[in-house]
């Protein structure tokens, strides 16, 4: 397991204290730890370069050194730091979904989650804000997607559009847009085709549906235990689609949540919900205070 970073940095500062006062020199030493610990919780290289040279700034500026304390004094700058980065001016938890019926579409590689976090997602909007859901699956390629999405709706008690074989992406989706008009929806949710990797055919398919039902919300899903991919896969879909915001699923798992930051500072997307499990009551509210401790571990 990690050695935490209190831990680390008092090894450091105990080390350095038998030598006599600290320098702004000992608490660039300092950071270095700082800058290993951020690449051992998966947060990429060019992020936590950036990261630590503003926390440097920061650092400098204060008693650090003078403190009995100074490990545990870099520790809570750093931290401060880290929730500063994740945190944005909106609320992670309030999508757009006012004018009914508001569509949010879903879009993410397969296996990162999309179908189970459409559920989850799905049944917090019924259940916690009384909203009117249905869902659909727009993915032609593989029935079984189809079949899974209304089994979870069935077990949420949330309606899905009927499956109609034959039809394209851009027919189901205005096909879920007129049900959800007639049928008095307040929000209907597209859970895209997903593929292994990102290909032209399956970002083309997303931005047809995109421009047939103009999305309230694009929602990237993402594998949190993927880091960098994770960016790569955010950045490649906000150039082609552009994602309002990111849903991290796997956070139950051993990962030490370095891709949120990474996440955050290279797309500037929101994270808007962290999933914490196979349940669909496994969804949470994003909350940067969490993801920064679990990074300092
Ligand atoms: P899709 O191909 O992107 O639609 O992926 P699925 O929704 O089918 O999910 C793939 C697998 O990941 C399923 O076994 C899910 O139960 C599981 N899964 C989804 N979200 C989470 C999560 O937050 N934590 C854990 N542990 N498993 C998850």
């Amino acid at each position: 397991m990690f050695e935490n970073l209190s831990e680390r940095l008092s090894g450091v500062f105990d080390r350095l204290t038998r030598q006599g006062a600290l320098s702004e020199e000992d608490v660039k030493t300092a950071l270095r730890e700082v800058r290993v610990a951020l690449l051992e919780a998966d947060v990429s290289l060019p992020v936590a370069r950036d990261f630590v040279a503003a926390v440097q700034a920061k650092a400098t500026g204060q008693a650090v050194t003078k403190s009995v304390t100074p490990g545990q004094q870099v520790v809570k700058i750093v931290h401060d730091a880290l929730v500063d980065t994740l945190t944005g001016s909106e609320d992670p938890g309030a999508l757009k979904i006012d004018n009914p019926p508001a569509p949010i579409l879903m879009v993410g590689l397969q296996g990162s989650g999309k179908t189970t976090t459409t559920g989850k997602l799905a049944k917090r909007l019924k259940e916690r804000d009384g909203k009117r859901v249905l869902m659909a699956s727009l993915d032609i390629y593989r029935p079984a997607a189809m079949q899974q999405l209304q089994i979870l709706g069935q077990q949420i008690g949330v309606d899905t559009l009927p499956i109609v074989p034959g039809e394209n992406a851009v027919q189901i989706a205005k096909r879920a847009r007129t049900q959800a008009s007639l049928g008095g929806y307040d929000v209907y949710l597209l859970d895209t085709a997903g593929r292994l990797q990102i290909d032209q055919t399956l970002m083309q398919e997303v931005e047809d549906v995109r421009d047939a039902v103009k999305p309230r919300e694009t929602l990237l899903v993402v594998d949190g235990l993927t880091g960098q991919v994770a960016v790569e896969v955010a950045e490649e879909f906000d150039a082609k689609v552009g994602i309002s915001g990111v849903i991290l699923t796997r956070m139950d798992g051993d990962g030490r949540g370095g891709a949120a930051l990474s996440m955050r500072a290279v797309t500037g997307k929101p994270i808007r919900f962290v999933g914490l499990g196979e349940k669909m009551d496994a969804l949470e509210t994003f909350e940067p205070e969490r993801i920064a401790g679990r990074i300092l571990g």
